[in-house]
């Protein structure tokens, strides 16, 4: 794994392509950008094939231990990796520990062990069960076992400081078996920086773990829900000070669009792509807009009254932002009543399949009726827009147009919506 970049501005981000993906080297990837969230190596809602007919998608696949441990046994008498067994081809493999979509019960981690939580309920790892199941997946990288349990604003000082040396002594430990595995030669491992909100301990992880021979770094306990902006900016500025320029970062439980937008100014590299399926989940379509080329000020009016027609009013202040499934500013409730005879697409000038052949009143007809094809569909669509913000924000970076494309996705201001009921 190899990051070149092409273009770094201090506080406006970091542009550039990673280069020699996989074992054979044959992959890249361009940063800023996104991997390809999946459950199990499949895309939600979507085969094989009616994935492939979207473009702009990442070389890098992500899947998560928490699903994959359950199946260690069959994996073990499988004996050729996961990726074979997902029937996955040409992509590069990356195995998080957790599902960044779904949430995770938190005070089951010990001083040995991390829980990880399954379709069939808790799973305890240490280290030794860890790196087995790496070694059954066969990832071209993976992140290192990691304390993750201190997101939560309000946690102690001392249980933040433990999850820090807790996470660094899983780190040794999981280098030290990997340095001496025939199976894992040429796969490449993060290391996980936590600290949660305490600005020192960030800090101390971060330069740490940059002592250890680690090819990337997860952020980890920085997501959405558990702090603002202004402070997940200044934990990320400080911690990405202490990494080396040559490495990327990649930054959890973070895809909200604005979220996105400050953290690459923040200096992380590399996403998750989580959220367009929640925002399928939740009935609802991406409509935020990104085209720089069109005139900004034009684009604040039209969302204005896009979202004054739907009855739609941001609010600054989330009042209960740790919960996910909520609608953002970002995209319209298909599911609402409004959409019943409104024949447009639903974004003027997608190119996707869904846009290019559906309106917005079948696919609010295909939700009422709890159609499958309103989540495949839906899937394809928020897919499709969301990779395409990632490009747009790459052609802003490359082009000094990032105030523009800012003031484009943030219309009035950004944030999650309340709704006039
Ligand atoms: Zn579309």
């Amino acid at each position: 794994m190899k990051l070149e970049l092409s273009r770094v501005v201090q506080g406006r981000g970091r542009l550039g392509v990673l280069k020699e993906l996989g074992k054979t080297g044959q992959h890249s990837l361009e940063v800023p950008g996104c991997l390809l969230h999946t459950h199990l190596g499949a895309v939600p809602h979507l085969t094989r094939d009616t994935l492939h007919t979207l473009s702009n998608l990442p070389s890098v696949t992500q899947v998560t231990l928490s699903n994959i441990a359950e199946h260690q046994e069959v994996l073990e008498e499988f004996k050729d990796g996961f990726r074979r067994f997902a029937g996955l081809h040409n992509t590069v493999l990356y195995c998080s520990l957790h599902d960044p979509a779904t949430p995770c019960p938190t005070g089951y981690n010990t001083t040995k062990t991390v829980s990880v939580w399954g379709s069939g309920g808790r799973i305890e790892l240490t280290v030794a069960k860890f790196m087995a199941l790496q070694k059954t997946v066969q990832p071209d990288w993976y992140q290192s076992m990691a304390d993750g349990e201190t997101w939560q604003s309000g946690t102690s000082r001392k249980r933040v400081r433990k999850s820090v040396d807790r996470t660094l002594a899983h780190l040794d430990e999981c280098l030290l078996v990997h340095q001496n595995s025939q199976e894992l030669e040429g796969v490449e491992v993060f290391g996980v920086v936590e600290g949660g909100d305490i600005l020192e301990e960030r800090v101390r992880s971060g330069r740490e773990t940059a002592k250890r021979p680690v090819a990337g770094f997860c952020l980890d306990g920085l997501q959405t829900g558990s702090m603002d902006q202004a402070l997940r900016t200044q934990l990320i500025t400080a911690v990405t000070k202490e990494l080396p320029e040559d490495k990327p970062r990649l930054l959890q439980g973070v895809g909200r669009p604005d979220e996105v937008l400050a953290c690459v100014e923040a200096g992380v590299d590399l996403f998750e792509s989580f959220f367009p399926f929640q925002a399928t989940e939740r009935g609802c379509a991406l409509c935020f807009g990104f085209d720089v080329s069109s005139d900004p000020e034009l684009a604040v009016v039209e969302l204005a009254e896009e979202k004054t027609a739907s009855g739609e009013t941001r609010q600054n202040g989330d009042s209960n932002p740790a919960d996910q499934s909520r609608m953002t500013s970002f995209e319209i409730d298909l599911k609402d009543k409004r959409h019943r005879d409104d024949f447009r697409p639903l974004v003027e000038g997608c190119g996707c399949y869904c846009c290019v052949n559906h309106q917005r009143a079948y696919l609010h007809h295909l939700l009422v009726t709890n159609e499958l094809l309103a989540g495949v569909l839906l899937m394809i669509h928020n897919t499709a827009h969301y990779h395409a913000f990632f490009r747009a924000l790459r052609e802003a970076l490359a082009n000094d147009k990032l105030d523009v494309l800012k003031r484009r996705v943030l219309g009035e201001g950004g944030g999650q919506t309340e709704r006039n009921e």
